[in-house]
């Protein structure tokens, strides 16, 4: 028998890749999402499949699912700056209660599990650029603390879950990542700036736009979480493309490779928006011999591909559909 696998946040961008990495190597995988954020479109093509289940659950409740479990992949939670403000109680509870319903449940089910944590734990950093051992600068009561605070009580529990119950866990700590399947609207940098170029819109850059981020292909990313998954070790690793860019560049590299007309406007920065971010991916690339490969100008073109065939209407208007229209076997 192929081993099972059980994805959280199935059905959101990362979720979603995975499903898709998952099925084609011939895991049963066994999706679970509250659509809160994540659309059922992302894995529509998944639903008929014989080793593909879902379950349309929220993680931060009790989590049960009958039968063995081999692995685990917590991916639940809302990901973007401005969902931490619409839903900042369900991004605290799915990265807290979450987490600890998932390890519960690994732990029952003698599965190894790995929880996607963040970049953000190092919030404003002023080690640069950060590795595993910085221990991060994040303003707790912040607009991104629910998160940033979450995702750091997550490694804790993680961590403790590992050393008292012995449970075989590992930490995955994302840099941003894009590719297809974003949400259009879900207010980060990437797909904000493609939507406007969509839309004939000018582009948004925040503050005088020196911020710095590095932009990881989600196939890189989601390769890189496989070889952790399989390897043994226990402490986070940063995954992520080390190629950093100011966003006031990047909106610039989007209006050539768009050649499009828009202007770049600017908005206030958002508070506590870190001024730069860069992984050294120094451990990835000797305990997973992960590197990226895909680089930014191929990433970027693959993406406005998928971005272009979204419907004038769902460019518009974005929104998912309801989880009964793909609920259909
Ligand atoms: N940003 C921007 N214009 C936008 C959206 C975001 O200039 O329309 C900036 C934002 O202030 C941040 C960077 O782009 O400095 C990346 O923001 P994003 O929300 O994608 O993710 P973050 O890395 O901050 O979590």
């Amino acid at each position: 028998m192929s081993k099972r696998v059980l994805i959280t946040g199935a059905a959101g961008f990362l979720g979603s890749h995975l499903c898709d990495y998952f099925v084609e190597r011939d895991y049963r995988v066994v999706a679970m999402d509250n659509l809160i954020t994540g659309d059922m479109a992302n894995i529509q093509h998944l639903m008929k499949l014989p080793n593909f289940e879902f379950y349309h659950h929220d993680v931060s409740k009790f989590v049960h699912v009958a039968g063995e479990i081999d692995y685990i992949l917590h991916f639940a939670s809302p990901a973007s700056p401005i969902d931490y403000l619409k839903i900042p109680i369900q991004t605290l509870k799915v990265g807290s209660l979450g987490t600890h319903n998932l390890l519960g449940f690994a732990k029952a089910k003698n599965a190894r599990i790995l929880v996607a944590s963040t970049s953000e734990i190092y919030g404003d950093p002023m080690v640069h650029p950060q590795n595993e051992d910085y221990w991060g600068n994040v303003n707790p009561i912040g607009p991104r603390g629910v998160y940033d605070e979450a995702k750091r009580f997550q490694e804790a529990m993680t961590m403790a879950y590992h050393r008292f119950h012995g449970v075989e866990t590992r930490i995955v700590r994302i840099f941003n990542t894009y590719g297809p399947r974003m949400r259009l609207n879900d207010g980060r940098v990437l797909p904000a700036f493609f939507g406007q170029v969509l839309r004939g819109e000018d582009l948004t850059v925040f503050g005088d736009g020196s911020q710095t981020r590095s932009f990881c292909y989600v196939s890189d990313l989601i390769e890189g979480i496989y070889r952790l998954l399989l390897s043994d070790y226990v402490y986070p690793v940063n995954i992520g493309n080390p190629s950093e860019i100011t966003i006031l560049d990047f909106a610039k590299e989007i209006i050539d490779l768009t050649q499009s007309s828009q202007k770049i406007i600017y908005q206030p920065l958002p508070t506590d928006d870190p001024m730069q971010r860069k992984p050294d991916i120094t451990k990835a690339r000797e305990i997973l011999d992960w590197q990226p490969l895909i680089e930014r100008q191929e990433g970027l073109r693959l993406t406005y591909d998928y971005f272009r065939e979204l419907s004038s209407e769902q460019l518009n208007k974005y929104e998912h559909k309801s989880f009964e229209d793909f609920n259909k076997k």
